[in-house]
């Protein structure tokens, strides 16, 4: 039987304005090449300035996982030609990356394991280049050239997909708590690099590893993993040899395939950059970063245990993505709603149509004012449940106001005892023989009783009172 060794490298753009060396627009979706200035392109005689901003950010993150920020760092050059680098380099941190150690903890079948972090340093990214563009040819595109990165690098400690993605999703939720990074995958804003080992039970030394480069969906990267494993399984058994290689996901086929053999870092001639000075991190500016750290996910987890009262299964799934958490909280704040089926309404039926229409918090039609509006409702008792469900499907699709629904369309709900009485002793006198079936014992007749009200009141009838009065008025 072969373990599983994983070691993940994770790229995440930061969120600035402008890039990590010069003062160009960062903005996804631009005209292609219009973003990219002669210091990106690393034209002769520019010279590259470091955005503060970029290396705030990065402390932020080396704060959040507890590791060491480096006081002095410094940039390298990373040697290598691609069509997409055509300065020949990308400006890199090699020897001494400005984030050193730190933690991350996972949950895995209830069980916490914590996955420690090797490194992070800042880099530039590369250009990118389109392959499906033009039949024949391939096309570069330079906007991304210089937009800032940092690059998390793990210690080789998960053993499975399982855990790897487990990883992955919470740097993606910490990275985006910190509002360091929109973590947008499908843009290529948070990418990653599996590196993928199998060793024996006793082994000490690692096996030789497959990296799969560029990963771009949690998905993707379970499946690669998956596929690694069963692929290097094989030739281990046939007693054949694991190829130190650099491979391709490719999620069409659902398999990995070999691009080029692995370089080590010596191929990349690394020196330090001759235009950048060391980076200087001084002990008030970190201070004064821990300051404004906002509140991370597993405090926010304990907040929510204690302040809400709520089950594992729901924190998790609200605190997953700060904005549902705020969403939630706003929701909430300042009424008397009940946090626990505040929860469920977001949980079943927010969360419902938000995956239905593919939409992330930040977008979705419905604000926590109107979703307020039309719990509050529920609450005092104006809409049952079941009609606040239908609202809510138009406010969600055709962004409708709750309270133009309820009012245009009378869709209170009947409270009024009075006349509910009057319906309800109406009933009662037209059915008699069911009325003496109910009160010789066949109790299951209660329904039929409610369905009759119902009746009357074209569904509007407030089914608790409802109950109430049918229960009074069948006694024997
Ligand atoms: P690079 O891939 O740039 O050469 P490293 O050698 O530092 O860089 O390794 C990068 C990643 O590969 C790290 O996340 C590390 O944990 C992981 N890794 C290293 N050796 C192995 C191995 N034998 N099996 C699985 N992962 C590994
Ligand atoms: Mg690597």
């Amino acid at each position: 039987m072969w373990n599983p060794v994983i070691g993940l490298e994770i790229h995440v753009q930061l969120k600035t304005n402008s890039k990590i060396f010069s003062s160009a627009s960062t903005d996804f979706g631009a005209k292609q090449n219009t973003q990219a200035c002669a210091i990106d392109l690393g034209m002769p005689g520019v010279l590259p300035v470091l955005n503060e901003e970029a290396v705030v950010m990065a402390i932020k993150f080396g704060l959040a996982i507890g590791a060491d920020i480096s006081n002095n760092s410094i940039f390298a050059r990373k040697n290598y030609f691609y069509p997409d680098l055509p300065k020949g380099y990308q400006i890199s941190q090699y020897e001494i990356p400005i984030v050193s150690g730190g933690s991350i903890d996972i949950v895995i079948d209830d069980k916490i394991k914590t996955i420690n972090i090797t490194r992070a340093h800042l880099e530039e990214d590369a250009g990118k280049s389109i392959h499906d563009l033009y039949p024949n040819e391939s096309a570069i595109d330079l906007n991304r050239a210089g937009t800032p990165l940092i690059e998390i690098v793990s210690e080789p400690e998960m053993q499975s997909a399982k855990e790897a993605v487990q990883y992955l999703k919470n740097i993606h939720s910490l990275v985006r708590y910190l509002n360091i990074s929109d973590g947008n995958m499908q843009e290529g804003s948070f990418r990653c690099d599996a590196n993928i080992s199998l060793m024996k039970n006793g082994d000490k030394k690692l096996g030789t590893r497959a990296e799969i480069k560029n990963i771009n969906s949690f998905k993707f990267v379970e499946n690669a993993i998956n596929y690694e494993i069963e692929r290097q399984s094989i030739l281990l058994d046939e007693g054949d040899k694991v190829i130190q290689e650099t491979r391709l996901y490719d999620p069409v086929k659902n398999e990995t395939r070999s691009m080029r053999s692995k370089e080590e870092a010596n191929d990349y001639r690394y020196f330090p950059d001759p235009d950048l000075l060391p980076v200087e991190i001084d002990n008030n500016l970190i201070t004064s970063i821990k300051k404004e750290m906002p509140e991370l996910p597993n405090a926010k987890k304990e907040r929510f245990i204690k302040q809400y009262k709520l089950n594992e299964y729901d924190i998790g799934i609200l605190t997953a993505d700060r904005e549902l958490s705020e969403y939630f909280e706003n929701t909430l704040s300042q009424t008397k709603l009940n946090p626990k089926s505040t929860a469920n309404w977001i949980i079943t039926e927010v969360l419902a149509l938000a995956k239905k229409s593919n939409l992330s918090v930040q977008n979705y039609p419905v604000s926590h004012e109107d979703l307020k509006t039309l719990l509050l409702n529920v609450h005092d008792e104006t809409i049952s449940s079941k009609q606040a469900k239908e609202i809510f499907d138009r406010m969600w699709n055709n962004s409708e106001k709750p309270t133009d629904i309820i009012n245009n369309e009378g869709l209170k709900q009947i409270s009024d005892v009075d006349e509910l009485n009057k319906i309800v002793d109406n009933i009662i006198k037209n059915n008699y023989k069911s009325v003496e079936e109910y009160q010789s014992g066949k109790e299951k007749l209660f329904g039929f009783f409610v369905g009759q009200v119902m009746k009357e009141t074209k569904g509007m009838g407030n089914p608790k009172i409802i109950n109430e009065i049918l229960k009074g008025k069948l006694k024997k």
